[in-house]
Protein backbone atom coordinates (compact mmCIF):
# COMPACT_ATOMS: atom_id res chain seq x y z
CA UNK A 1 0.00 0.00 0.00
CA UNK A 2 2.85 2.43 0.71
CA UNK A 3 3.91 2.05 -2.62
CA UNK A 4 0.42 3.10 -4.00
CA UNK A 5 0.82 6.71 -3.39
CA UNK A 6 4.07 7.91 -4.70
CA UNK A 7 2.81 5.85 -8.00
CA UNK A 8 -0.10 8.36 -8.60
CA UNK A 9 1.45 11.58 -9.99
CA UNK A 10 3.90 9.68 -12.19
CA UNK A 11 0.95 8.27 -13.90
CA UNK A 12 -1.07 11.41 -13.88
CA UNK A 13 1.69 13.33 -15.23
CA UNK A 14 2.72 10.77 -18.23
CA UNK A 15 -0.99 10.89 -19.42
CA UNK A 16 -0.87 14.86 -19.21
CA UNK A 17 2.07 14.55 -21.29
CA UNK A 18 0.50 11.86 -23.72
CA UNK A 19 -2.48 14.08 -23.79
CA UNK A 20 -0.11 17.57 -24.53
CA UNK A 21 1.79 15.67 -27.30
CA UNK A 22 -1.52 14.53 -29.34
CA UNK A 23 -3.09 17.83 -28.18
CA UNK A 24 0.20 19.56 -30.40
CA UNK A 25 0.13 16.83 -33.11
CA UNK A 26 -3.63 17.74 -33.67
CA UNK A 27 -2.86 21.07 -33.77
CA UNK A 28 0.55 20.39 -36.24
CA UNK A 29 -0.44 17.42 -37.94
CA UNK A 30 0.14 18.94 -41.44
CA UNK A 31 3.65 20.66 -40.49
CA UNK A 32 4.22 17.03 -38.68
CA UNK A 33 3.19 14.79 -41.46
CA UNK A 34 5.68 16.04 -44.16
CA UNK A 35 8.42 16.23 -41.53
CA UNK A 36 8.42 12.99 -41.35
CA UNK A 37 7.94 13.04 -45.19
CA UNK A 38 11.42 14.93 -45.24
CA UNK A 39 13.43 12.39 -42.83
CA UNK A 40 11.92 9.41 -44.42
CA UNK A 41 13.28 11.00 -47.64
CA UNK A 42 16.56 11.39 -46.39
CA UNK A 43 16.44 7.89 -45.00
CA UNK A 44 15.95 7.14 -48.38
CA UNK A 45 18.04 8.69 -50.10
CA UNK A 46 21.14 7.65 -47.89
CA UNK A 47 20.09 4.09 -48.32
CA UNK A 48 20.49 4.87 -52.26
CA UNK A 49 23.26 6.28 -52.02
CA UNK A 50 24.68 3.64 -50.20
CA UNK A 51 23.54 1.20 -52.53
CA UNK A 52 24.80 2.77 -55.71
CA UNK A 53 21.02 3.93 -57.14
CA UNK A 54 21.68 7.50 -58.35
CA UNK A 55 18.65 7.90 -59.95
CA UNK A 56 16.61 7.26 -56.79
CA UNK A 57 19.21 9.81 -54.66
CA UNK A 58 18.32 12.29 -57.30
CA UNK A 59 14.44 11.49 -56.95
CA UNK A 60 14.81 11.29 -52.79
CA UNK A 61 16.90 14.86 -52.90
CA UNK A 62 14.24 16.60 -55.16
CA UNK A 63 11.56 14.91 -52.42
CA UNK A 64 13.39 16.18 -49.76
CA UNK A 65 13.12 20.02 -51.03
CA UNK A 66 9.30 18.92 -52.09
CA UNK A 67 8.66 18.30 -48.45
CA UNK A 68 10.91 21.84 -47.36
CA UNK A 69 8.83 23.84 -49.52
CA UNK A 70 5.61 21.89 -48.10
CA UNK A 71 6.20 22.38 -44.74
CA UNK A 72 7.04 26.47 -45.69
CA UNK A 73 3.76 26.31 -46.93
CA UNK A 74 1.97 24.42 -43.80
CA UNK A 75 2.77 27.74 -42.25
CA UNK A 76 1.80 29.99 -44.45
CA UNK A 77 -1.87 27.86 -44.22
CA UNK A 78 -2.15 26.53 -48.08
CA UNK A 79 -3.12 23.01 -46.18
CA UNK A 80 -4.74 21.85 -49.50
CA UNK A 81 -1.44 22.07 -51.50
CA UNK A 82 0.07 20.25 -49.29
CA UNK A 83 -2.56 17.73 -49.23
CA UNK A 84 -2.11 17.41 -52.99
CA UNK A 85 1.86 17.84 -52.70
CA UNK A 86 1.83 14.66 -50.33
CA UNK A 87 -0.69 12.17 -52.59
CA UNK A 88 0.99 13.02 -56.09
CA UNK A 89 4.82 13.38 -54.43
CA UNK A 90 3.88 9.61 -52.96
CA UNK A 91 2.43 8.31 -55.93
CA UNK A 92 5.37 9.01 -58.08
CA UNK A 93 7.88 8.19 -55.96
CA UNK A 94 6.31 4.25 -55.75
CA UNK A 95 5.72 4.33 -59.37
CA UNK A 96 9.45 5.57 -60.00
CA UNK A 97 10.98 3.56 -57.30
CA UNK A 98 8.95 0.39 -58.57
CA UNK A 99 10.30 1.15 -62.18
CA UNK A 100 13.96 1.45 -60.70
CA UNK A 101 14.60 -1.36 -57.99
CA UNK A 102 11.38 -3.45 -58.37
CA UNK A 103 8.44 -4.84 -56.44
CA UNK A 104 10.27 -6.99 -54.35
CA UNK A 105 11.78 -3.96 -52.23
CA UNK A 106 8.17 -3.12 -51.17
CA UNK A 107 8.16 0.55 -52.01
CA UNK A 108 4.45 0.31 -52.89
CA UNK A 109 3.79 0.34 -49.20
CA UNK A 110 4.03 4.25 -49.51
CA UNK A 111 1.02 4.02 -51.50
CA UNK A 112 -0.65 2.62 -48.58
CA UNK A 113 1.14 4.44 -45.91
CA UNK A 114 -0.82 7.73 -47.32
CA UNK A 115 -4.50 5.84 -47.34
CA UNK A 116 -5.02 7.40 -43.52
CA UNK A 117 -3.21 10.58 -44.65
CA UNK A 118 -6.04 10.92 -47.76
CA UNK A 119 -8.77 9.69 -45.33
CA UNK A 120 -8.04 11.69 -42.21
CA UNK A 121 -6.93 15.34 -43.65
CA UNK A 122 -9.46 14.60 -46.53
CA UNK A 123 -12.20 14.37 -43.60
CA UNK A 124 -10.57 18.25 -42.29
CA UNK A 125 -10.61 19.40 -45.41
CA UNK A 126 -14.24 18.25 -47.51
CA UNK A 127 -17.57 18.25 -46.01
CA UNK A 128 -20.72 17.39 -47.18
CA UNK A 129 -20.95 15.63 -50.45
CA UNK A 130 -17.90 16.61 -51.19
CA UNK A 131 -16.45 13.72 -49.21
CA UNK A 132 -16.57 11.51 -52.23
CA UNK A 133 -13.41 13.25 -53.86
CA UNK A 134 -11.83 11.58 -50.69
CA UNK A 135 -13.65 8.00 -51.99
CA UNK A 136 -12.26 8.79 -55.34
CA UNK A 137 -9.00 9.19 -54.25
CA UNK A 138 -8.54 6.33 -52.46
CA UNK A 139 -10.14 3.83 -55.65
CA UNK A 140 -7.53 5.68 -57.66
CA UNK A 141 -4.40 5.05 -55.02
CA UNK A 142 -5.57 1.68 -54.98
CA UNK A 143 -5.69 1.54 -58.83
CA UNK A 144 -2.34 2.81 -59.12
CA UNK A 145 -0.99 -0.41 -56.92
CA UNK A 146 -2.52 -2.43 -59.48
CA UNK A 147 -1.21 -0.97 -62.54
CA UNK A 148 1.74 -1.05 -60.97
CA UNK A 149 1.39 -4.48 -60.49
CA UNK A 150 0.67 -5.30 -63.59
CA UNK A 151 3.07 -3.51 -64.96
CA UNK A 152 6.27 -4.19 -63.30
CA UNK A 153 5.88 -7.81 -61.70
CA UNK A 154 6.60 -9.59 -64.91
CA UNK A 155 9.51 -7.41 -65.63
CA UNK A 156 12.82 -7.15 -64.35
CA UNK A 157 13.90 -3.77 -62.49
CA UNK A 158 16.57 -1.04 -63.68
CA UNK A 159 18.97 -1.74 -61.10
CA UNK A 160 18.88 -5.81 -59.11
CA UNK A 161 19.80 -4.38 -55.64
CA UNK A 162 21.50 -6.42 -53.08
CA UNK A 163 19.32 -8.54 -50.78
CA UNK A 164 20.11 -6.56 -47.68
CA UNK A 165 19.31 -3.61 -48.86
CA UNK A 166 16.18 -4.97 -50.23
CA UNK A 167 15.92 -6.02 -46.50
CA UNK A 168 16.11 -2.73 -45.28
CA UNK A 169 14.14 -0.83 -48.32
CA UNK A 170 11.19 -3.63 -47.05
CA UNK A 171 11.46 -2.59 -43.50
CA UNK A 172 11.48 1.11 -44.34
CA UNK A 173 8.56 1.10 -46.30
CA UNK A 174 6.19 -1.24 -44.29
CA UNK A 175 7.26 0.69 -41.02
CA UNK A 176 6.47 3.71 -42.85
CA UNK A 177 2.93 1.86 -44.04
CA UNK A 178 2.24 0.72 -40.32
CA UNK A 179 3.40 4.14 -38.72
CA UNK A 180 1.07 6.26 -40.58
CA UNK A 181 -2.00 4.11 -40.20
CA UNK A 182 -1.22 3.60 -36.05
CA UNK A 183 -0.18 7.35 -36.04
CA UNK A 184 -3.29 9.10 -37.89
CA UNK A 185 -5.74 6.44 -35.82
CA UNK A 186 -4.65 7.50 -32.33
CA UNK A 187 -5.21 10.96 -33.37
CA UNK A 188 -7.95 10.63 -35.03
CA UNK A 189 -9.43 8.87 -31.78
CA UNK A 190 -7.83 11.15 -29.30
CA UNK A 191 -9.77 13.85 -31.61
CA UNK A 192 -12.98 12.38 -31.47
CA UNK A 193 -12.70 11.39 -27.99
CA UNK A 194 -12.36 15.23 -26.98
CA UNK A 195 -15.15 16.25 -29.49
CA UNK A 196 -17.12 13.82 -27.27
CA UNK A 197 -16.02 15.55 -23.75
CA UNK A 198 -16.75 19.05 -25.75
CA UNK A 199 -20.41 17.74 -26.67
CA UNK A 200 -21.04 16.27 -23.13
CA UNK A 201 -19.99 19.91 -21.71
CA UNK A 202 -22.12 21.71 -24.23
CA UNK A 203 -25.18 19.74 -23.48
CA UNK A 204 -24.60 20.18 -19.94
CA UNK A 205 -24.68 23.69 -20.88
CA UNK A 206 -28.29 23.17 -22.59
CA UNK A 207 -29.43 20.96 -19.78
CA UNK A 208 -28.68 24.33 -17.52
CA UNK A 209 -30.07 26.37 -20.17
CA UNK A 210 -33.19 24.65 -20.29
CA UNK A 211 -33.96 25.67 -16.96
CA UNK A 212 -34.29 29.62 -18.02
CA UNK A 213 -36.75 31.15 -20.37
CA UNK A 214 -35.34 32.04 -23.59
CA UNK A 215 -37.20 35.49 -24.08
CA UNK A 216 -37.26 36.61 -19.97
CA UNK A 217 -34.45 35.06 -18.53
CA UNK A 218 -36.63 33.79 -15.66
CA UNK A 219 -36.64 29.98 -14.42
CA UNK A 220 -39.39 27.97 -16.52
CA UNK A 221 -41.15 25.36 -14.90
CA UNK A 222 -38.09 22.47 -15.06
CA UNK A 223 -36.13 24.87 -13.10
CA UNK A 224 -38.39 26.39 -10.72
CA UNK A 225 -40.23 23.00 -9.29
CA UNK A 226 -37.57 22.03 -7.71
CA UNK A 227 -37.03 25.05 -5.81
CA UNK A 228 -40.62 24.94 -4.65
CA UNK A 229 -39.75 21.27 -3.19
CA UNK A 230 -36.97 22.40 -1.52
CA UNK A 231 -38.59 25.34 -0.01
CA UNK A 232 -41.61 22.51 1.36
CA UNK A 233 -38.75 19.90 2.18
CA UNK A 234 -37.32 22.56 4.60
CA UNK A 235 -40.17 23.51 7.18
CA UNK A 236 -37.96 26.42 8.68
CA UNK A 237 -39.11 29.02 6.48
CA UNK A 238 -42.93 30.41 5.81
CA UNK A 239 -43.59 31.13 1.69
CA UNK A 240 -46.43 32.20 -0.38
CA UNK A 241 -46.85 31.34 -3.87
CA UNK A 242 -48.59 33.87 -6.29
CA UNK A 243 -49.99 33.23 -9.37
CA UNK A 244 -49.84 36.47 -12.03
CA UNK A 245 -51.70 36.36 -15.39
CA UNK A 246 -51.38 39.37 -17.59
CA UNK A 247 -55.09 40.46 -18.93
CA UNK A 248 -56.36 40.02 -22.17
CA UNK A 249 -52.92 39.50 -23.46
CA UNK A 250 -53.61 38.22 -26.43
CA UNK A 251 -55.28 42.05 -27.30
CA UNK A 252 -51.72 43.33 -26.95
CA UNK A 253 -50.13 40.69 -29.67
CA UNK A 254 -53.45 41.77 -32.14
CA UNK A 255 -52.90 45.64 -31.70
CA UNK A 256 -48.96 46.05 -31.49
CA UNK A 257 -47.75 42.44 -32.86
CA UNK A 258 -46.04 39.76 -31.17
CA UNK A 259 -43.05 41.82 -31.34
CA UNK A 260 -45.04 44.24 -28.44
CA UNK A 261 -46.70 41.02 -26.92
CA UNK A 262 -42.82 40.40 -26.36
CA UNK A 263 -41.90 43.86 -24.82
CA UNK A 264 -44.50 43.99 -22.09
CA UNK A 265 -43.60 40.88 -21.26
CA UNK A 266 -40.04 41.90 -20.66
CA UNK A 267 -41.28 44.75 -19.50
CA UNK A 268 -43.32 43.20 -16.44
CA UNK A 269 -40.69 41.04 -15.88
CA UNK A 270 -38.16 43.57 -14.89
CA UNK A 271 -41.15 44.94 -12.41
CA UNK A 272 -41.66 42.25 -11.33
CA UNK A 273 -38.04 41.69 -10.52
CA UNK A 274 -37.97 45.16 -9.11
CA UNK A 275 -41.01 44.75 -6.86
CA UNK A 276 -39.85 41.32 -5.75
CA UNK A 277 -35.82 41.49 -5.21
CA UNK A 278 -34.78 38.33 -4.20
CA UNK A 279 -37.85 35.98 -4.89
CA UNK A 280 -37.38 33.71 -7.58
CA UNK A 281 -40.04 33.93 -10.74
CA UNK A 282 -40.46 31.66 -13.19
CA UNK A 283 -42.42 32.10 -16.36
CA UNK A 284 -44.87 28.81 -15.91
CA UNK A 285 -46.64 29.86 -19.80
CA UNK A 286 -47.09 32.53 -22.55
CA UNK A 287 -47.92 35.22 -19.96
CA UNK A 288 -48.14 33.91 -16.47
CA UNK A 289 -45.73 34.30 -14.14
CA UNK A 290 -45.47 32.23 -11.00
CA UNK A 291 -43.47 33.58 -7.96
CA UNK A 292 -41.74 32.00 -4.46
CA UNK A 293 -42.10 34.46 -2.16
CA UNK A 294 -39.51 33.15 0.52
CA UNK A 295 -40.07 34.55 4.10
CA UNK A 296 -43.35 35.89 3.21
CA UNK A 297 -46.35 35.17 5.31
CA UNK A 298 -50.05 35.79 3.81
CA UNK A 299 -50.14 39.33 5.37
CA UNK A 300 -46.78 40.31 3.93
CA UNK A 301 -47.59 38.86 0.72
CA UNK A 302 -50.90 40.59 0.17
CA UNK A 303 -49.47 43.76 0.83
CA UNK A 304 -46.51 42.92 -1.70
CA UNK A 305 -48.63 41.45 -4.28
CA UNK A 306 -51.30 44.61 -4.37
CA UNK A 307 -48.52 46.93 -4.80
CA UNK A 308 -47.28 44.43 -7.61
CA UNK A 309 -50.48 44.61 -9.40
CA UNK A 310 -50.82 48.37 -8.83
CA UNK A 311 -47.18 48.79 -10.57
CA UNK A 312 -48.09 46.83 -13.39
CA UNK A 313 -51.44 49.22 -13.90
CA UNK A 314 -49.25 52.58 -13.88
CA UNK A 315 -46.04 51.37 -15.65
CA UNK A 316 -46.81 50.62 -19.29
CA UNK A 317 -44.64 49.49 -21.53
CA UNK A 318 -43.04 52.37 -24.51
CA UNK A 319 -43.17 50.56 -27.32
CA UNK A 320 -41.89 52.60 -30.84
CA UNK A 321 -43.03 55.57 -28.78
CA UNK A 322 -46.58 54.12 -27.90
CA UNK A 323 -47.49 53.07 -24.37
CA UNK A 324 -48.98 49.80 -24.33
CA UNK A 325 -51.27 49.23 -20.84
CA UNK A 326 -51.43 46.48 -19.32
CA UNK A 327 -52.99 44.84 -16.14
CA UNK A 328 -52.85 41.69 -14.04
CA UNK A 329 -55.00 39.02 -12.08
CA UNK A 330 -52.96 37.39 -8.99
CA UNK A 331 -53.69 34.35 -7.36
CA UNK A 332 -52.01 33.88 -3.66
CA UNK A 333 -51.82 31.13 -1.49
CA UNK A 334 -49.99 29.93 1.69
CA UNK A 335 -47.43 27.31 2.31
CA UNK A 336 -49.63 24.73 4.49
CA UNK A 337 -48.45 21.26 5.78
CA UNK A 338 -51.17 19.68 4.23
CA UNK A 339 -49.37 20.45 0.78
CA UNK A 340 -47.30 17.40 -0.26
CA UNK A 341 -46.14 18.66 -4.35
CA UNK A 342 -45.38 21.76 -5.38
CA UNK A 343 -47.98 21.89 -7.86
CA UNK A 344 -50.76 21.30 -5.23
CA UNK A 345 -50.30 24.63 -4.17
CA UNK A 346 -49.38 26.27 -7.43
CA UNK A 347 -53.38 24.92 -8.54
CA UNK A 348 -54.65 26.25 -5.12
CA UNK A 349 -52.99 30.11 -6.41
CA UNK A 350 -53.63 29.19 -10.11
CA UNK A 351 -57.57 29.10 -9.37
CA UNK A 352 -57.77 32.12 -7.05
CA UNK A 353 -56.13 33.97 -10.12
CA UNK A 354 -58.43 32.45 -12.60
CA UNK A 355 -61.57 33.42 -10.38
CA UNK A 356 -60.31 36.70 -10.28
CA UNK A 357 -60.42 36.59 -14.20
CA UNK A 358 -64.13 35.72 -14.22
CA UNK A 359 -64.99 38.87 -11.79
CA UNK A 360 -63.46 41.65 -13.63
CA UNK A 361 -59.42 40.84 -13.41
CA UNK A 362 -56.79 43.21 -12.37
CA UNK A 363 -57.50 42.02 -9.10
CA UNK A 364 -55.73 40.07 -6.49
CA UNK A 365 -57.56 37.09 -4.60
CA UNK A 366 -55.67 35.47 -1.52
CA UNK A 367 -59.17 33.04 -0.31
CA UNK A 368 -61.07 31.00 -1.70
CA UNK A 369 -64.55 32.66 -2.40
CA UNK A 370 -67.81 30.95 -3.45
P1 LIG B 1 -56.99 36.58 -20.05
O1 LIG B 1 -57.14 37.96 -19.54
O2 LIG B 1 -58.23 35.76 -19.87
O3 LIG B 1 -55.80 35.90 -19.51
O4 LIG B 1 -56.82 36.71 -21.62
P2 LIG B 1 -55.49 36.60 -22.42
O5 LIG B 1 -55.71 37.16 -23.77
O6 LIG B 1 -54.40 37.21 -21.63
O7 LIG B 1 -55.25 35.07 -22.45
P3 LIG B 1 -55.23 34.04 -23.62
O8 LIG B 1 -54.85 32.74 -22.98
O9 LIG B 1 -56.50 34.08 -24.39
O10 LIG B 1 -54.09 34.51 -24.58
C1 LIG B 1 -52.74 34.48 -24.21
C2 LIG B 1 -51.95 34.93 -25.42
O11 LIG B 1 -50.57 35.00 -25.12
C3 LIG B 1 -52.09 34.00 -26.59
C4 LIG B 1 -50.67 33.83 -27.11
O12 LIG B 1 -50.59 34.12 -28.47
C5 LIG B 1 -49.89 34.87 -26.33
N1 LIG B 1 -48.54 34.47 -26.08
C6 LIG B 1 -48.09 33.33 -25.49
N2 LIG B 1 -46.75 33.32 -25.43
C7 LIG B 1 -46.33 34.46 -26.01
C8 LIG B 1 -45.04 35.03 -26.26
O13 LIG B 1 -44.00 34.47 -25.92
N3 LIG B 1 -44.99 36.23 -26.86
C9 LIG B 1 -46.11 36.89 -27.25
N4 LIG B 1 -46.00 38.05 -27.83
N5 LIG B 1 -47.34 36.36 -27.05
C10 LIG B 1 -47.44 35.19 -26.43
MG1 LIG C 1 -53.86 36.30 -19.73
MG1 LIG D 1 -53.00 32.75 -19.38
Amino acid sequence: MSNATPAKPVVKKSGGLVNKTLHFLVHNGFSFTVSVMCLVHSILLAIFLFAGVMPLVQINAFSVLVYIFAFFLCKFGYIRAVYFSIILEVTFYTIISTYYVGLRCGTYCFLFSIVPIIIYFGAFLYKGAKRWSIVLMLVLNFATFIALYIRYAPIEPVYDVAPVTRLILVCVSAFAMVFSTIFYNTIYIYTAEREMGDLEKRNQQLSSDAHEDALTNLLNRRGFLPLVQTMMDDHTQDFCIAFCDLDNFKRVNDTYGHEGGDEVLKHVTSLIRKELPGCDICRWGGEEFVILMRGYNMITAKEKMEDLRKHIESNPTIFFNKRIPITSTIGLEEYKAAFNEPEEIIKVADARMYYGKQHGRNILIFEDLD
